[in-house]
């Protein structure tokens, strides 16, 4: 039995590898922003229908957001994350060189990827559960938003992923894997600068740009107090013309620590700084969150699952014509410096991660086992190189890689509810019986009710 499910399952994603490789370029071809990805989410809804299941749109009150559960019986239910957002100001042609209209959104993180990948994975899943007549549940859930931290921790707040037994994603990165180690936590801000319009020349008018520096200034010396912090920043609004003191100043910054409580005291004092500068300079504050997020908290038993059907799948299947391709695009990335790719299939359960993600509170609430696969080392996330991989054939092998090991790791929880059961036992046991708060980030109404507004940066509440 246990041979033909396998066997079953990689055949029916066999069966629907052509139309995932498909949708990777036809989702890179509409880069949407954050909250706004209308097509995508559409053209994911379509793949789904188009399979015979059914499909709920703008669950959770998120509006690109969707819902498919495809149920047949009593048994584990395995849910799926997909990701479909694109990053403003990296689009790049599928050339390997810089080369396109900067100003445009582009696939910089490869969520082109993420979004087939993991819903073919969820389809397959659910056709061998039905065929084979499994008890079980997949779920596969439509997540936006990801690159402002946002979409999930909205979906969790409206319990989207209660209930779930456990959960499953993958991304790119610079190895082929299973990944039971943490990343970073994470948090983001939005801060309204008001002062008063006046002649640039003599007034001593309140200058919103000037405070909002200053604040930024400020916070960046103060936090060394707290070790490991990171920051970074950038000034959406800043004035229009210097012969006019700026009236008001939009300032988003994003906070990263390997630790929860790090983020939440940076992000304290951060507010706390930012006013008491404002204040002093007779200038009003708006501050907004977008998102505050644990980092990811490994699950070994889920990651053990993944490395098993990770390695019957193999490492990703590159023709010489692709690593040529990455070749040249590693050269324009990094001129002199060898080509380094992964090659293999690891397991990573040692260290921390660089980064910082939206699932990370959903990792402190059911067990989340995350695949990735390797783009070149010399090619950097969130880089107009990253845009241009994910849009060339020569990106596929990876994430095709990680949607059949998704889809066989799906069955085999299904099929196995002792090691369902033994995921959650490891995470209960990680959490020491700490209950996670849901998020409630507060510019959630804005982003519902006119995302425009906060690309544009001028949301009003
Ligand atoms: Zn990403």
């Amino acid at each position: 039995m246990k041979q033909d499910l396998k066997k079953e399952t990689r055949r029916i994603w066999s069966s629907l590898a052509g139309e995932i490789k498909h949708l990777f370029g036809e989702m890179w071809k509409t880069p949407e922003l954050s909250a706004m990805e209308y097509r995508s989410s559409a053209l994911l809804c379509d793949f789904i229908e188009r399979n015979g299941f059914s499909v709920d749109k703008g669950v959770g009150g998120v509006p690109t957001s969707f819902i498919a559960r495809i149920s047949n019986g009593v048994g584990p239910k395995v849910g799926f994350l997909i990701e479909y957002d694109a990053l403003p100001g990296l689009y790049n042609d599928a050339v390997p060189f810089r080369q396109g209209n900067r100003r445009l959104p582009g696939h910089g993180c490869g969520h082109n990827h993420i979004g087939p990948a993991n819903t073919g994975a969820g389809i397959a899943a659910a056709k061998a559960l039905v065929e084979l007549n499994l008890g079980g549940e997949i779920v596969l859930i439509g997540c936006p938003a990801e690159e402002i931290l946002w979409g999930k921790l909205a979906l969790q707040a409206a319990g989207i992923f209660d209930g779930l037994d456990v959960i499953l994603t993958s991304h790119g990165d610079y190895q082929n894997g299973a990944l039971a180690r943490p990343c970073h936590a994470m948090a983001m801000g939005e801060f309204k600068f008001e002062g008063e319009s006046a002649h640039g020349g003599i007034s001593t008018a309140p200058n919103a740009l000037e405070a909002a520096e200053a604040a930024y200034a400020k916070f960046d010396q103060v936090t060394s107090s707290i070790s490991g912090l990171q920051l970074k920043h950038v000034f959406r609004h800043a004035g229009i013309s210097p012969g006019v003191t700026p009236e008001e100043v939009r300032l988003w910054t994003s906070l990263r620590h390997p630790d929860f409580e790090g983020v939440r005291q940076g992000y304290q004092l951060m507010q706390e700084t930012f006013s008491w500068v404002a204040a002093e300079r007779g200038v009003a504050i708006q501050p907004e969150q977008i998102a505050i997020c644990r980092g990811y908290l490994g699950n070994d038993t889920v990651g053990r699952v993944l490395d098993g059907s990770l390695k019957e799948v193999g490492p990703p299947r590159w023709t010489v014509a692709d690593i040529d391709w990455m070749r040249q695009l590693s050269a324009a990335c990094s001129p002199g410096k060898p080509f380094k790719l992964h090659s293999e299939i690891g397991y990573f359960d040692s260290g921390i991660d660089y980064y910082g993600q939206d699932d990370g509170d959903i990792s402190w609430q059911v067990p989340l086992g995350r695949v990735n696969w390797a783009y070149p080392e010399n090619v950097p996330i969130h880089h107009w190189a990253w845009t241009a991989l994910s849009g060339h054939s020569a990106s596929s092998p990876g994430p095709l890689m990680a949607s059949e090991a998704l889809a066989l790791a799906a069955t085999t929880l299904i099929q196995s509810p002792q090691i369902v059961l033994a995921a959650q036992a490891e995470l209960a046991q990680k959490i020491k019986g700490q209950s996670i708060r849901k998020p409630s980030p507060t510019i959630s109404d804005v982003l519902v009710r006119n995302p425009q507004s906060f690309w544009d940066a001028t949301w009003e509440r």
